[in-house]
């Protein structure tokens, strides 16, 4: 038998994202201060002295599986690395000019006022993934040991339940599910606190929520999707620093949906559409949505004569504080977009996931001191997240989803009601709104208007503004060695051919965006089953959180495969 190895850490951060970058080097910071300030007698305590950290990540290098907008808004930054410019952050250009259209089928509005959440100015624009490829460097500059490749496939407890690290992928394991001549066993990596940082619908945080019971009397998560594509357009069409967001087209009303155009230097645009993965409709197809999205005379004018370089899509947690899991457990902390630190109304996290994850560093600074990693002392880290602005912050907003869900008039005037009372207005709201979209989505039924079958008859895949779902996973540069056990699990494919072709018409193969999924003729059957191109994953988590009878479960691929999101 061969023995897995063991490698003792004191903390291990699973996944390179700014929420466990930044905890990961304010940690290795905070601990050199804290020491220097108890050594000189400032500060009573006991020195933490040093300590072992790593940070494993599933992409080949530190960016690449990294999908934004993105707007920063900088006061995490800041509070991180007061001089984050004069140490090179690769910010691409400061907003000047924000703007919000809200979309007819053929015009634009564009009201005089931005609505406040959506203002701007002074924030700025950047490619998140380059940003995380700059604070990897400075973690390592720092001598924290950075993983990439080593996708975490298993949390490891110990037989009362406490987090005592995470098991890395097997590498080498070719489709039928036997060793090949590269053939690794995955490490165990042991630490005394475990931080998760994986980001949206987190692979190994949904299985520690489910285990240990951490989502007990909070409200289901609920999520959208964004799909983005990197343009360069013709110059003087779209000024650098201009931030525009939108409502309206081509989203129904029962739909959450909006698209965004951000301005970046030489000429490069972001252009993005968000459709809530909680959509009623089963022919909804969020790569259709945004490829609509750029149809629209307004839009289309921004893109014509210009180049579509790069795409991506990333589902994004847009439930806010009520869908907050309990944050810690013996062992263990949750930080960034996989403990829903994100503020859907702003479509901001980047700011959130730095703070929680600082704040996350903060407790295991306490806990190192006390020689203490259980629940006894991470339970603070929630303390200080209520504590800090990341609540002020998220509070006031804690039903800006839930109120989609019941539609954009209702959703417009509870915003609007919102901004006048301070979010009180939403106290009074009852808080079990947030009902998961794969409750929510409807069979198909032609008779009560719940199935729009022409939502996209006039979509026309010119491969020069509009893209199908094939030619844009080209552009994301996404790669996976066939030769390795699907990722995608499909517990029971029979519900696929029967009940779910049925009820649903097979919505895989619309939500998924990057044409995974595919029903194919079984001509000894005689009848479409389900074909999984796992190798066109984009990593989006779509499939796990949107399929209607919860039976997909996405796993982490071996090392290293996945997207290319290099300066997305
Ligand atoms: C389309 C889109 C547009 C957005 N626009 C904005 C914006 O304009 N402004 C803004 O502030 N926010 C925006 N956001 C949100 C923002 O990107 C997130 O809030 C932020 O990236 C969350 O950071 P994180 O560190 O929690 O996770 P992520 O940034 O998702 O990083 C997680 C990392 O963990 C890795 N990982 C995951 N699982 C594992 C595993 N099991 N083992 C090893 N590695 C793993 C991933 O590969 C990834 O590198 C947007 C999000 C999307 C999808």
């Amino acid at each position: 038998m061969i023995e897995r190895e063991q490698i003792e850490m004191d903390v291990v951060f699973v996944g390179a994202g700014p929420a466990n970058l930044a905890a990961a080097l304010h940690l290795k910071n905070s601990i050199a201060e804290h020491d220097e300030l108890v050594e000189r007698g400032v500060r009573h305590g006991n020195k933490v002295g040093e300590i072992e950290i790593a940070i494993v990540e599933k992409g080949p290098y530190v960016g690449a599986h990294i999908l934004s907008g993105a707007v920063m808004d900088p006061i995490a930054i800041r509070e991180l690395m007061p001089d984050f410019l004069e140490q090179g952050c690769p910010v691409d250009t400061v907003v000047t000019d924000d703007a919000f259209w809200y979309l007819t089928k053929n015009r634009a509005i564009n009201p005089p006022l931005v609505p406040p959440p959506l203002k701007n100015k002074g924030k700025y624009i950047i490619s998140l993934s380059k940003m995380c490829e700059w604070l990897a460097g400075k973690c390592e500059e720092a001598g924290i040991n950075i993983f990439p490749e080593f996708p975490a496939s298993e949390v490891l407890y110990d037989d009362n339940e406490r987090v005592i690290g995470i098991r890395t992928g097997d590498k080498g394991i070719d489709k039928e599910g036997k060793p090949k001549g590269n053939f690794e066993l995955g490490v165990d990596l042991l630490a005394k606190v475990t931080v998760l940082g994986e980001g949206s619908r987190g692979s190994l945080a949904k299985q520690l929520v489910t285990r240990l019971g951490l989502n007990e009397g909070k409200d289901d998560q609920v999520y959208s999707l964004g799909v983005k594509e990197l343009w360069e357009v013709p110059a003087d069409t779209f000024p650098e620093g201009k931030v525009v967001h939108t409502l309206g087209f081509p989203s129904d009303t029962k739909t959450y949906g909006g698209g965004w155009i951000y301005g970046l230097k030489n000429n490069m645009i972001s252009i993005g559409y968000v459709t809530g993965l909680d959509y009623l409709d089963p022919l909804i197809d969020p790569h259709a949505e945004f490829q609509k999205f750029k149809t629209h005379p307004k839009i289309a004018e921004v893109l014509r004569g210009g180049k579509m370089l790069r795409y991506g899509a990333k589902t994004i947690n847009t439930g806010g504080y009520y869908t907050m899991p309990r944050l810690y457990a013996d062992g263990v902390l949750l930080v960034g977009d996989c403990a829903s630190f994100l503020n859907g109304q702003r479509i901001k996290g980047i700011h959130t996931a730095i703070k929680s994850g600082m704040l996350a560093a903060e407790t295991i600074i306490d806990a190192f001191e006390h020689g203490d990693f259980t629940s006894r002392t991470l339970r603070h880290f929630e303390e200080k997240v209520d504590h800090s602005w990341i609540y002020d912050e998220l509070y006031p907003v804690r039903n800006f989803h839930a109120s989609f869900q019941s539609g954009r008039w209702s959703a417009l005037i509870n915003s609007g009601l919102q901004f006048l009372t301070g979010g009180m207005a939403w106290g009074f709201m009852p808080k079990e709104h947030h009902i998961p979209g794969h409750e929510r989505m409807q069979h198909i039924d032609d008779r009560h208007g719940n199935t729009d079958r022409t939502r996209y008859a006039e979509l026309k895949f010119d491969k020069e503004m509009i893209f199908d779902k094939i030619t844009d996973v080209y552009h994301a540069g996404v790669a996976h060695n066939e030769d390795q056990p699907s990722h995608l699990h499909v517990l029971d494919t029979e519900i696929c051919a029967t009940r779910c072709a049925e009820e649903y018409g097979n919505p895989c193969q619309r939500f998924c965006p990057a044409a995974v999924y595919e029903m194919e003729f079984n001509e000894t059957r005689k009848r479409p089953e389900l074909k999984v191109n796992f190798s066109n994953c984009v990593h989006c988590k779509t499939c796990d959180i949107a399929d209607p009878y919860q039976i997909i479960n996405w796993v982490t691929p071996e090392g290293g495969g996945g997207p290319d999101y290099k300066g997305m």
